[in-house]
This record gives C-alpha cells, sequence and structure tokens, in this order.
C-alpha cells in the first residue's frame, strides 16, 4: 500500500532556515514491525517545526514482520514530488541489513550518508536448504565490504545494544540518534518529537537508545576501528559439529504459539507445550543452525553458539 503526505510549513520557529534551502532527502528501509513509519514521523514532524515543506511517501508490505516497508521522507523551502531518485538520498537508513544493501543505488554517491542494523531478518525462502552448516543465500556482503564502498557509512547491532537496555524495539530510537548526528536539529527537539511517537511507559528506554546512537556515532567518526569492531560483533562464527556449544532461549511472554518454528526446524527439535509456548523438546538434536530465530516473527528466539573451548583455541 502506497501513501503519500505534505505537511504544510506552520508558523515556522525559524522562518529564516527554511527559506531558500535545498531540499533533503531521508530514505528508511525495513521490513514490517521494526518501525520505519514511526522514524519517518518523527523526521516529519521535527523538519516540519523548523518551517520546512515535508513531503512523505511511504509502501508498507505486511502490518507484521516480514513485507517490505520503505519511506521517502523529503523537506526543504519548497518540495515538488514526494519520492527520492535513484542517487539522490542524502541519508539511508535501514532497519534490516539485507533491505539497506538494496537500496544502496539510493544513496548521493559522493556524501550519501548509510546508517544500518546489522541484524538480519532472514526470510523462508533464503533458508532452503537446511543442513548442518548449510548456507543460507542471504546477502553475504559483510559491513565491511559495505562500509568501504559507501562515501560515509556506519552498521552496529541496533538491535542487540536496545536488548541490553531492556527493549529490543528501541533499535529504531539507536538509528534515530545516528540520524540525528547528520542534521542540524537540537537534540531536545529531538527528544521532544521521539517522546510524541513511542509507547507509553518507553520514553526513557527510549531517551537513552537516542543518545546512545548519537554517541556511538561520535565515537565512530573518531574511531573508524571500534565502528568496524560493533558491526562485524555479530556476525556468527563458522564453526562444524562438536565445535559449538548451542543454547537457546525461548522468551515465553513473545510467543504466540504460531508454530513456525516447530515447523521449520530441520532437526524436528522443538515442540509447542500445553501452554502453546515453544519449547526445546530435544537438546541434544539442535545443530544451533538458527533457522528457528532467523524465522520467529516476534523475536521469541535467541539461539546462542558458543565455540567448545578446543576450538577456541
Ligand atoms: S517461538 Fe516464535 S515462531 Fe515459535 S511458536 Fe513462538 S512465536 Fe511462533
Ligand atoms: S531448534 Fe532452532 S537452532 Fe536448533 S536445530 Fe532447530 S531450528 Fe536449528
Amino acid at each position: 500500500m502506497r501513501t503519500e503526505t505534505t505537511v504544510d510549513a506552520p508558523a515556522a520557529a525559524s522562518k529564516a532556515e527554511a527559506a531558500l534551502s535545498p531540499t533533503r532527502n531521508v530514505l528508511i528501509v525495513g521490513v514490517g514491525g521494526q518501525g520505519v513509519i514511526m522514524i519517518s514521523k518523527v523526521m516529519a514532524l521535527i523538519s516540519q517545526r523548523h518551517g520546512f515543506e515535508v513531503k512523505q511517501s511511504e509502501v508498507h508490505g505486511m502490518a507484521k514482520r516480514g513485507g517490505i516497508v520503505f519511506s521517502h521522507v523529503r523537506f526543504g523551502s519548497k518540495v515538488w514530488s514526494p519520492t527520492i531518485a535513484k542517487g539522490d538520498a542524502d541519508v539511508l537508513i535501514a532497519l534490516e541489513w539485507a533491505e539497506g544493501l538494496r537500496w544502496l543505488d539510493y544513496l548521493k554517491p559522493e556524501t550519501g550518508v548509510f546508517i544500518s542494523d546489522t541484524r538480519k531478518i532472514v526470510p523462508p525462502f533464503a533458508c532452503r536448504n537446511r543442513q548442518f552448516g548449510a548456507e543460507s543465500t542471504y546477502a553475504k556482503e559483510t559491513p565491511r565490504e559495505i562500509l568501504a564502498r559507501v562515501s560515509n557509512g556506519y552498521a552496529l547491532d541496533a538491535t542487540g545494544m536496545a536488548e541490553t537496555l531492556g527493549n529490543t524495539r528501541a533499535a529504531n530510537t539507536i538509528l534515530l540518534g545516528m540520524l540525528s548526528t547528520t542534521l542540524d536539529y537540537g537534540e531536545e527537539e529531538w527528544l521532544s518529537v521521539i517522546e510524541m511517537f513511542v509507547p507509553k511507559g518507553t520514553e526513557v528506554i527510549n531517551r537513552q537508545a537516542f543518545l546512545d546512537g548519537r554517541a556511538w556515532v561520535e565515537r565512530a567518526r573518531h574511531d573508524p576501528a571500534f565502528g568496524l569492531a560493533d558491526a562485524e560483533a555479530y556476525e556468527p562464527p563458522v564453526l562444524k559439529p562438536g565445535e559449538l556449544e548451542v543454547s537457546l532461549d525461548i522468551e515465553a511472554a513473545w510467543c504466540k504459539g504460531c508454530d513456525i518454528c516447530v515447523k521449520v526446524c530441520p532437526e524436528r527439535c522443538l515442540k509447542l507445550d500445553d501452554k502453546n509456548i515453544a519449547t526445546l523438546k530435544d537438546p541434544a538434536a539442535c545443530t544451533g543452525c538458527r533457522v528457528c530465530e532467523w524465522l520467529c516473527p516476534d523475536f521469541a528466539i535467541r539461539v546462542t553458539r558458543t565455540p567448545m573451548p578446543q576450538a577456541a583455541e
């Protein structure tokens, strides 16, 4: 479904700023349920408050995780078209790694800024081969390779960082914090707008997420090695059976009993219990392939693969 919105400039707090301002283009991409539209709305409102004309164009797929969602946000003294042309995005924000790669050619080649979460949401069709060690057909490009291809880019495990804060859904606010370093709006202005769009009770976590995203970029700007190390931290080790210790955590409160993990597990080692919650019925059979983690629509499964002591040496 495509929707387009024009937000007329209100009595601007900074009309002078808006006058004769060139159009800026921010492209936000991800999959359903990640918060693409939230970022888009924050961008639109804060730009409107600065007296800019704003045009938004959105396409959302499935309402829940899985469908492709993207939003074009354009703002300036006068914006004619709601959509961003290829090679014309000032900033590309990707809430999912492969989606970011898919849209890379929309970035301005010389000055565009790429900002991406490195977490992967692997679609079912990329996991047809479920044997141990089988590779998925998901995008193979590493953060290091992609950051070398763009003029200016940041990739980090925003979902992992948000998880540490206590709410994986705050990953989009971390990305907003990163985005904020590319625009001249004040920190408190961002925070007051973000507060309007996050669920009640999550304001404190989202405030911290925004500040962490900003601080992360500042540190990465001064220490590129720090940025790259973080980008690569989530890449799982390539190990063989017997070299891995696997543990699987299922967050019962997030599991809605959809049965997807039970059906896709190649070793048939999951089942739904009598409360309709996924549970590991045969831990010895679990190879740690992560198919269940990738395909759970509710982020309820976390697979941890730890190299055995002899493999780690
Ligand atoms: S863990 Fe995820 S995929 Fe498995 S039944 Fe629960 S919600 Fe569905
Ligand atoms: S439980 Fe998950 S990680 Fe273990 S074998 Fe099944 S799909 Fe793979």
